[in-house]
């Protein structure tokens, strides 16, 4: 050890600055946010759980372009299309792997008709990995659950474009 070293433990110079710090912050206003007592403001463009949207008649508005699963980055989209009877085409199956899904927001970015969209939902959990497997079912109750939310946080997206 060198003799400047050497001063400094016998000092405790490294100590008292540690205290100093301490002191400096300790009445100083605090920044630590009492989560879940408190929130911090969210934006209307947060890319939470995502969810499918439903028309105002019930209708899925999904059409199975499959452009989000396209665009996809961590290709944790699978679509299966189908035909339906009046020649509309619809999918019979929309899953998202959420273990693999970055929330790049891609996918409902690409969507034409505002089917696929990313709530501000973060508050989920998986206990094993099926429990982040999105079915469309899961997909469209989300979706019917948050529809006031989903659509006033588009709605003033679209007014601040
Ligand atoms: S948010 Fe990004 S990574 Fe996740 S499903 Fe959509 S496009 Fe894929
Ligand atoms: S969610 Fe949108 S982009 Fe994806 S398949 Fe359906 S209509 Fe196409």
């Amino acid at each position: 050890m060198s003799a400047l070293g050497f001063l400094r433990s016998l000092f405790l110079t490294e100590l008292r600055r540690g205290m100093g710090v301490t002191w400096r912050h300790l009445f100083r206003r605090k920044i630590t946010v009492q989560y879940p007592e408190e929130r911090t403001p969210q934006s209307p463009r947060f890319r939470g759980l995502h969810a499918l949207r439903r028309y105002p008649n019930g209708e899925e508005r999904c059409i199975a372009c499959k452009l989000c699963e396209a665009i996809c980055p961590a290709m944790a989209i699978t679509i299966e299309a189908e035909k339906r009877a009046d020649g509309s085409r619809r999918a019979v199956r929309y899953d998202i792997d959420l273990t693999k899904c970055i929330f790049c927001g891609f996918c409902e970015e690409a969507c034409p008709v505002d089917a696929i969209v990313e709530t501000r939902q973060f508050e989920y959990h998986g206990e094993k990995r099926g429990d982040l497997y999105l079915t469309k079912e899961l997909l469209l109750a989300i979706g019917d659950r948050y529809e006031a939310q989903i659509a006033a946080d588009r709605a003033r997206d679209i007014k601040y474009r």
